[in-house]
């Protein structure tokens, strides 16, 4: 690219002009360089831009608070997992009635936990439909 504008004369010129070039494209290999990491760095802050507005941190009432209890429960309706303190949780008034339902015993055969498991859903409206027999249907 350079070599092509200089004109060179004689041979001690020769020298002098091939160590420029050198030093020349040196410097263009570093820019290059530099430019590469800029670009990358560019790049990492816009996507860290867009992640930030496309998914904002959840509201501070969303958060788990002091005593909440943030294990993992299954919903007794859906079977999608939710932490239990945002979920309701229902504790049966007696064991028995509650060991009825299929959904229940499958749920302890499988999770292999104790008889007097406590229902759980992941809202009202789950635990209504739970109650009133109705079988889950995703996009309804
Ligand atoms: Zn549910």
């Amino acid at each position: 690219m350079l070599s092509a504008s200089l004109i060179v004369k004689s041979k001690g010129d020769n020298v002098i002009c091939s160590n420029i070039l050198r030093a020349l494209s040196a410097t263009q290999r570093s820019l290059a360089v530099f430019a590469v990491i800029t670009t990358i760095l560019i790049i990492w802050i816009c996507m860290w831009l867009f992640y930030k507005v496309m998914y904002p941190r959840p509201p501070k009432s969303m958060m788990p608070k002091e005593g909440d209890v943030t294990t993992p429960r299954t919903c007794n309706f859906c079977g999608h997992s939710l932490a239990e303190y945002r979920g309701v949780l229902e504790t049966p008034p007696h064991s028995d009635a509650m060991l009825a339902t299929d959904e229940v015993v499958a749920d302890t055969a499988d999770t292999g936990t104790t008889k007097n498991q406590a229902l759980f859903f992941c809202n009202y409206e789950h635990q209504a439909d739970f109650h009133a027999g109705k079988t889950y249907k995703a996009h309804s």
